[in-house]
């Protein structure tokens, strides 16, 4: 299975990347700017802190929502561990107030927080030096992480291999034929960390384009076959709606 994986896997990557070009995810505030950007992910450890944050804030919501969220928190100069600590939670929920459920991620953004704040102190960027497998371990044990939004900081603010799997993957790998409908998201994980060498530039430029790609064409309800690059690799073209 790994080796047909393996080529099967890697032909949509590259079909992908083809078509719509690198994503340049993760959206980080370059140093001095207001508003995060597409500008090839987090280069310092302010920025790593953003990611994880945005990778809260953007949990069961528009990355739109989350984006503004953290403008104004980078707005009030928020984006450091000892401000983020002092901030009572309440003001926290206000200002993130657009990314939706704002009570409930002003607790979670808390959580974390205290965590790296009682775990590491003052040495807090060393989180992200963790063995992948221990982050996930240490985020998936904090209340109101769980595994897609552990993979994305473990990919996206640490810069490691992790795969980072969500329902628009489990929908087009259904629709591609590789995986059932309501596939658990560790087996499809271990499908994709088995097919692909384990390197955290490939893990998340294909995430990135497998969100654009079920954004753009491959919609729930009557996807664009017509003209997709993975059309003649897909058992389900021509089909009208998320389950089929
Ligand atoms: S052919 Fe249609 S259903 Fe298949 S991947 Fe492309 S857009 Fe999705």
């Amino acid at each position: 299975m790994a080796g047909k994986d393996s080529r099967e896997f890697r032909e949509i990557y590259e079909r992908l990347l083809v078509f719509y070009g690198p994503r340049g995810w993760w959206p980080v505030t370059r140093e001095g700017g207001s508003r995060p950007e597409y500008c090839g992910g987090p280069v310092n450890h302010s920025q790593r802190l953003e990611v994880a944050l945005g990778a809260l804030l953007t949990q069961n919501t528009s990355w739109r929502g989350a984006g503004k969220a953290l403008e104004n928190l980078i707005s009030r100069k928020l984006m450091n561990l000892q401000s983020l600590l002092e901030i009572p939670e309440t003001e926290l929920a206000s200002l993130i107030r657009p990314s939706g459920y704002f009570n409930q991620k002003a607790r979670k953004i808390k959580t974390f927080i205290k965590f790296l704040a009682e775990r590491y102190g003052q040495s807090w960027q060393r989180f992200f030096s963790e063995p992948a497998d221990r982050m996930r371990e240490l985020l998936l044990e904090l209340n109101g992480i769980g595994p897609e939004t552990a993979d994305s900081i473990v990919l996206y603010a640490a810069g490691q291999a992790s795969f980072v799997i969500d329902n628009y993957t489990k929908r087009l790998f259904y629709r591609l034929g590789h995986s059932p409908l309501g596939i658990p998201y560790e087996s499809l994980k271990r499908r994709f960390e088995k097919a692909l060498p384990a390197e955290s530039a490939l893990y998340g430029e294909y995430h990135a384009l497998i969100v654009t790609h079920c954004k753009e064409r491959c919609t729930s309800r009557k996807p664009a076959c017509t003209g997709c690059p993975l059309s003649d690799l897909c058992a389900r073209r021509g089909v009208v709606s998320g389950k089929d």
